[in-house]
């Protein structure tokens, strides 16, 4: 049986007032759920906070992003070894804003990827299609090619040691959610299509679904046999809101 695990993607918001409510309030939520895993993606300057209080807590914590290299002069950018600093498990990577805005290719994600692992970080690697690519029938060949490249790079046991998302882009904080049987359909397509290399990587792979998972439709989505769990965005930045949805893995 996989574990259920929810993330919240805080984007880029928060303040240290701010942060230091939300997480006590998820703290203290948490502590009474034992059968979820529980994690939070903060802006890079909230690490240190996120470090701090959660140190000692059942919530893991992480960053929205990181660099495909090591070091270097990439002015702006943060590697995976200073995530490690700062006590990260997670690093989100492939974010459909990050490829959408910034032009991250498959490519580029692939190579996040590699450099999350290298660094002993668990990437949470996000996949999905947009409405043109739904509406035109290519959901199932953009998110094949955007897994395939990790594959190709990274081998699949590579696969041991992530969680996949899978987050429709026109779901993505419109409040239409993709419904429980659009999402499951495209994780049995995920999951098989990873079986296809090795079967015992795909039954134990954590795919979360995101797009505007709130408290209302996150237990049906979760009772989906593929679906492992959330990306949460929006309903992640209200603690009570985050703790129900965690509750609905619970
Ligand atoms: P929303 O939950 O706000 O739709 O965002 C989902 C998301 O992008 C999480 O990474």
């Amino acid at each position: 049986m996989r574990r259920k695990f929810v993330a919240g993607n805080w984007k880029m918001h928060g303040s240290m007032v701010e942060n230091a409510a939300l997480l006590n309030a998820v703290i203290a939520g948490m502590s009474q759920l034992n059968n979820v895993d529980c994690a939070v993606c903060v802006p890079y300057p909230y690490l240190a906070q996120a470090q701090n209080m959660l140190t000692g807590s059942n919530i893991m914590w992480g960053a929205q992003d990181v660099h495909q290299l090591e070091k270097g002069a990439y002015t702006g950018e943060v590697s995976a070894e200073m995530l490690k600093d700062f006590g990260c498990r997670y690093a989100i990577v492939g974010h459909s804003e990050r490829r959408a805005i910034y032009g991250e290719s498959n490519l580029i994600v692939a190579g996040k990827f590699a450099a999350a692992q290298n660094a002993k970080l668990v990437p949470i690697l996000c996949v999905g299609e947009t409405l043109d690519d739904r509406e035109a029938g290519h959901t199932e060949s953009v998110v094949a090619a955007q897994l395939d490249i990790v594959i190709e790079m990274c081998g699949v046991h590579a696969l041991r040691n992530c969680v996949l998302a899978y987050e429709p882009v026109w779901a993505i904080g419109t409040g239409k959610t993709a419904s429980p049987e659009q999402a499951q359909a495209v994780h049995a397509f995920i999951r098989n299509r990873v079986a296809g290399h090795d079967a015992s990587v795909a039954e134990r792979l954590i795919i979360q679904y995101g797009g505007s998972v709130k408290p209302s439709n996150a237990v049906e989505l979760f009772s989906m046999p593929d679906i492992d769990g959330g990306l949460i965005g929006g309903a992640a930045l209200v603690a009570e809101d985050f703790l129900a949805i965690c509750r609905a893995g619970n």
